[in-house]
């Protein structure tokens, strides 16, 4: 065993797990810090994500760190599209300026080395569901049309929502009416799906109940097909239920807790699934935090305690006590700390 694959952290059934990690440091470090906190997967931004301005070409570096991403086998690479995309919105000049990244997305990801584009399902604005599905399937169909399809091309992953802001992609059933409406443009094979923990926390799933996350899972394969899910961005939250609200937190330290996310990571029917980590304080150590808490949510093992925060500050605001052999948290105990952190 090398030194490298010593350091990963091991999931059942080959699947795979990464961070996102912010492009800060330059895409070669971000390569290097995946391999070293034991990631098998990574998502990243491949621009600035808050700009609709679009670098013409990939960065110098895309290719060795995609050279870099084969060697330490990591990936699959998912490129986590611009914020400001909406394909769901009536606005013409927002959604040909959405078009337009979703496209460069897809014709820069084969030079990153990415299979997953992940795009946020969007918000129709006020102009209804409906009107708001269809926009976004004419947007996909346009972006994908410039596209073109083979083994290596890219999957465009969409994303439920929590709902809040006119929101689609709320719940299973909307998802399922995307996907409808896009195979009958043709784009079936060419879209899957991703269900991001805290929104689903968020749009009224309460997936702390084990039994809860079987049923969105049946529902799921039922409607769509579990094959169809490609993603899961696994976020604890510190929202309330339902509350339409999306605020991310560390693993097992938010109102989902290590019961529901253990279920998911070990769930039989999610091999085939990769799961990313959008937490908070990725920059600040929690990167790794985060990642050993998955190898400990699998094996069931306590959660690794966070780094040591200032008293009350930062993503980490009640660091747990480092667990010590006669008072080993379980993960009941564990399960509703430090849900008052948040972004
Ligand atoms: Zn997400």
């Amino acid at each position: 065993m090398t030194a490298e694959s010593s350091r990963r952290v091991e999931l059942p059934g080959g699947r795979r797990a990464g961070p996102h990690l912010p492009m800060g440091s330059g895409l070669l470090k971000v390569a290097e810090r995946a391999g070293e906190i034991g990631a098998s997967a990574l998502q990243i931004f491949s621009d600035n994500p808050t700009a609709w301005r679009r670098r013409p070409e990939p960065p110098p570096e895309a290719s060795a760190f995609r050279q870099r991403l084969a060697e330490l086998d990591i990936g699959p690479l998912a490129i986590h599209a611009a914020y400001l995309v909406n394909l769901a919105g009536a606005d013409d000049v927002l959604f040909e300026r959405s078009v337009d990244v979703l496209r460069h997305e897809l014709a820069h990801a084969p030079a990153f080395g990415a299979r997953f584009i992940n795009v946020h399902a969007g918000s129709h604005r006020g102009a209804g569901a409906e009107a708001g599905i269809a926009r976004l399937v004419d947007g996909l169909s346009r972006a994908l049309a410039e596209s073109p399809d083979g083994p290596d091309a890219p999957l465009v992953v969409l994303e439920n929502s929590s709902g809040g802001g006119d929101a689609i992609g709320v719940s299973v059933e909307q998802l399922a009416a995307v996907l409808e409406t896009a195979t009958a443009r043709g784009l079936d094979g060419r879209i899957g799906f991703c269900l991001d923990t805290a929104h689903l926390w968020g749009a009224g799933y309460d997936i702390a109940d084990p039994a809860v996350i079987d049923c969105v899972l049946a529902e799921f394969d039922r409607l769509l097909g579990l094959d169809r899910l490609a993603m899961i961005h696994l976020n604890d939250t510190s929202s309330g239920l339902g509350s339409r609200h999306d605020r991310h937190q560390n693993l097992g330290e938010g109102r989902i807790g290590p019961v529901g996310m253990a279920h998911l990571l070990r769930h039989p029917a999610l091999d085939h699934v990769t799961f990313y980590l959008e937490t908070p304080g990725m920059e600040e150590g929690f990167d790794a935090v985060n990642m050993a808490r998955v190898g400990d949510l699998v094996a069931g093992r306590p959660l690794t305690p966070g780094p040591l925060p200032r008293p009350g500050t930062g993503p980490g605001a009640k660091p747990q006590a480092r667990p010590t052999p006669q008072a080993r948290p379980t993960p009941q105990t564990l399960g509703r700390a430090g849900s008052q952190a948040g972004p």
